[in-house]
């Protein structure tokens, strides 16, 4: 988010007066007046005032010395910063929904300052808008059509191809010979008329000549076809050479990249620059790139021979070209928005149909594929629509500017044609010249679409570099040694936010002991897989610091760390493939011995005997063909080969039966021993086994105890203890109304315990 706007030049200049030499730390726009009218104004916040600036004038100017407190607030639609000075609330600004996150990092700032703290919030540019010229990024992106620099793309789209340069000079040299076979073909087709056909008196030499000419008209056919098909191969190979290189270097990106980023961009949205975009340049530089090189050896070829054939007939040529790129010029830009718009729907589309895939368990079980099928058909009918409505105009219009450009040609014909029946002008020369103009005339509307192709390379250019010019995670020299990790763990006064300025986890502080297990408790949303997340070193703590034997978690290897880790989460991932292999995921080098054993300590060796092909038994896509406990035994055999310091369990037995979790449970207390254990249940009975529980409220610690403290102490857990009693005893009771539910049937809040 981009926190340090440039102020305008008046305001600049207001502000200069007003700052006496002061740096300005954070500029942020506001637009609202306190009356609700539109205005256009900044808040500076220097390291000792604020100062508010409206219309190029300074407004106000509130030393922080002054406050005692900062807030942003939301009022009807709008939002408001507010300040307490002199014991009472004072408005500073006022805002629209837009500007609202920035304003709550003002609120962070302001209260840093006040609190004698340098702020740390960082003006990050992920806006919506483009800050240079205010209009929208392309969607999902941070590129402006308008600002970007297209020729540095196209230049690095050069540069990026690099290791195909010798077969572009190949493609050079067959554009050339192309070229020249072209230009020659005319001049055979000439001598064929004006020597043979329209020859008077029957020479004797005129059949074989006529044998000749033929014979070299298919050689110049013949030649031309080969080399086209040499240059089609050629650059196949290229453009195949340059777009692997380029998908495996983004590949490689993403999986270099935080998952806070990740989970921002979307799956889908990735993977339509690793392949279609990546794609859309292969196209590009096989159907077009190349291509074009050949239209301006043909174009200038053609320019050069036309002119110094006959200069008035190349004139005539020429005169309709600047009214017809006239008119595509402006035609394009109708063109173009229509595309644009054609594009957003398209989006929409893949969206759609993205969201069902996803959630497509929900819609059959909510019985809702009525309602999807109708969504989708609104959005499918409006890509119809925009679609049917582009192509109507672009096969109307285009046509039009093609009549235009080969307007010409009716000039050549009338001029070449009262030349020939005036004997200055033989028909073979007419023919020769008009061939030639048709071969312009095809090169200009060819260059007619090509803006277009370039248009939609540079942005699939943008969006792949975009993605490439991203900060991976910095890979840190590891001071730490991760192969002898005890499991000593301290929160050393940790805060964190998915989003900067809504921070969720908020100064935790808790040291855990080397083998210990620490039951995390709260109400959902209250941060307890957060405080995972952070652990397995899905996110980095924005403050304070997570220490592991002592060691800052960030001076481990992130692999070697990793390896050190046996996660076991409610939804086990399994990747299609056979058990074993997703057994050895957790490490590629074991052995089938050291497989089974994991497998065995997990209580999943009993279930994978029993399949058809054992531990060769393929799980299916995401390992749907194996029960939710299945899947979940074959995680924790994932999670036991590692042979991990530290254990994560987050809701692992939410998902099953009774039956199989006693067998989960089992597994689990075994692995558990000697291992520092953070575990996540909803069903707190599951947690018996703790030696302390961790409650967390609002982001907070709020209690620490063991379960009999902490029933004692009578706060938070003792009241979720208890409704989830009377939940347990009401879904018993409801269960003994029905007659039960049968063996292994369980209420909403588990088993009674
Ligand atoms: P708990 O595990 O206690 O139910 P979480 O740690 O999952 O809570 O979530 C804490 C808060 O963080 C919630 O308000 C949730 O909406 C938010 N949150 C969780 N994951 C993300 C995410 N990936 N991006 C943004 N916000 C998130």
């Amino acid at each position: 988010m981009l926190l340090n706007y440039t102020l305008p030049e008046k305001e600049a200049e207001a502000a200069e007066k007003a700052l006496r030499g002061e740096d300005i730390l954070y500029c942020l726009p506001y637009d609202l007046t306190p009356d609700g009218k539109f205005t256009d104004g900044y808040l500076v916040i220097t390291g000792t005032r604020l100062i508010v600036l409206c219309a190029g004038q300074v407004d106000k100017i509130v030393p922080v010395s002054e406050l005692a407190g900062c807030c942003c607030g939301e009022l009807n639609s709008s939002g408001m910063l507010e300040v307490d000075m002199d014991g009472e609330p004072r408005p500073i600004v006022f805002f629209t929904m837009e500007h609202m996150a920035r304003y709550s990092m003002a609120e962070r700032i302001v209260t840093d300052l006040i609190e004698g703290r340098r702020p740390k919030a960082v003006s990050v540019d992920d806006e919506k808008k483009c800050p240079i010229c205010g209009r929208p990024y392309i969607r999902n992106t941070r590129i402006c059509r308008n600002c970007s620099d297209r020729m540095g793309v196209l230049k690095r789209i050069w540069r990026v191809s690099r290791p195909c340069w010798g077969m572009y000079g190949i493609l050079l040299v067959l554009f050339w010979l192309n070229s020249a076979f072209m230009l020659l073909s005319p001049v055979v087709s000439k001598h064929l008329i004006n020597d043979v056909l329209v020859h008077k008196g029957a020479g004797a030499g005129l059949l074989p000549n006529l044998l000749w000419l033929v014979a070299l008209t298919g050689l110049c056919s013949l030649v031309t076809t080969l080399i086209g098909a040499g240059r089609e191969i050629v650059s196949a190979k290229a453009s195949n050479l340059m777009v692997r290189d380029l998908r495996n270097d983004i590949y490689s990106k993403v999986q270099s990249m935080s998952l806070g980023y990740i989970e921002e961009k979307k799956a889908g949205d990735l993977m339509q620059r690793i392949n279609g975009d990546t794609g859309r340049i292969q196209r590009f530089i096989q159907n077009v790139a190349v291509q074009a090189i050949n239209e301006i050896c043909l174009f200038i070829g053609v320019g050069i021979v036309v002119v110094s054939y006959n200069p008035f007939m190349a004139m005539l040529i020429m005169v309709p070209i600047p009214f017809a790129l006239l008119f595509t010029n402006y035609i394009r830009n109708t063109v173009r928005r229509r595309y644009h718009h054609q594009w957003r729907w398209m989006d929409k589309l893949t969206d759609a149909l993205n969201n069902v895939l996803n959630g497509i368990k929900v819609v059959k079980v909510f019985g809702q594929e009525e309602r999807e099928i109708a969504h989708f058909d609104s959005v499918a009918s409006s890509v119809r629509n925009t679609t049917c409505r582009v192509e109507k105009y672009v096969y109307t219009v285009f046509p039009i500017a093609r009549f235009l450009i080969g307007f010409g040609s009716y000039f050549v014909t009338l001029y070449g044609g009262s030349r020939v029946l005036g004997h200055t002008m033989s028909l073979g020369e007419l023919m020769q010249f008009s061939t030639y103009a048709g071969y312009l005339y095809s090169r200009l509307d060819w260059f007619s679409m090509l803006p277009r192709h370039v248009s939609e390379a540079i942005t699939s250019a943008q969006r792949v570099f975009e993605v490439m010019d991203e900060e991976s995670l910095p890979e840190p020299e590891s001071k730490a040694d991760a192969d002898n990790i005890r499991g000593d763990i301290r929160f050393d006064d940790v805060t964190f936010g998915y989003k900067s300025y809504k921070s969720v986890l908020k100064n935790i502080d808790l040291d855990v002991k080397k083998g210990e297990m620490i039951g995390l408790v709260g109400h959902s949303g209250a941060g307890k897989s957060t405080m995972i997340n952070l652990l397995m070193r899905l996110y980095k703590a924005d403050e304070g610091d997570i220490k592991i034997d002592g060691n800052s978690i960030e001076d481990y290897s992130l692999a070697e760390y990793k390896s050190r880790l046996g996660v076991v989460l409610q939804e086990s991932y399994l990747f299609s493939g056979s058990i074993i292999n997703n057994i050895r995921y957790a490490r590629p080098d074991a052995s089938d011995d050291e497989c089974i054993r994991a497998a065995k300590i997990a209580n999943a060796h009993e279930f994978i005997l029993g399949l058809p092909d054992g531990y060769d038994t393929y799980v299916g896509e995401k390992g749907q063909r194996l029960s939710g406990g299945e899947r979940q035994r074959i995680s924790i055999a994932r999670a036991v080969l590692s042979d991990p310091k530290i254990m994560i369990l987050d809701e692992a037995t939410a998902s099953v039966d009774t039956e199989t979790e006693q067998q989960i449970q089992e597994a689990l207390a075994r692995i558990i021993k000697g291992r520092t254990t953070f575990a996540i249940a909803h069903r707190l009975s599951t947690l018996k086994n703790a030696n302390r529980l961790v409650v967390l409220e609002e982001g907070r610690v709020a209690e620490i105890g063991s379960h009999n403290e902490l029933m004692e102490k009578d706060g938070i857990y003792a009241s979720l203890v208890k409704a989830q009693r009377t939940m347990t005893a009401m879904s018993v009771a409801i269960d003994a109304e029905g007659g039960g539910r049968g063996p292994g049937g369980r209420g909403p809040g588990g088993p009674p315990r």
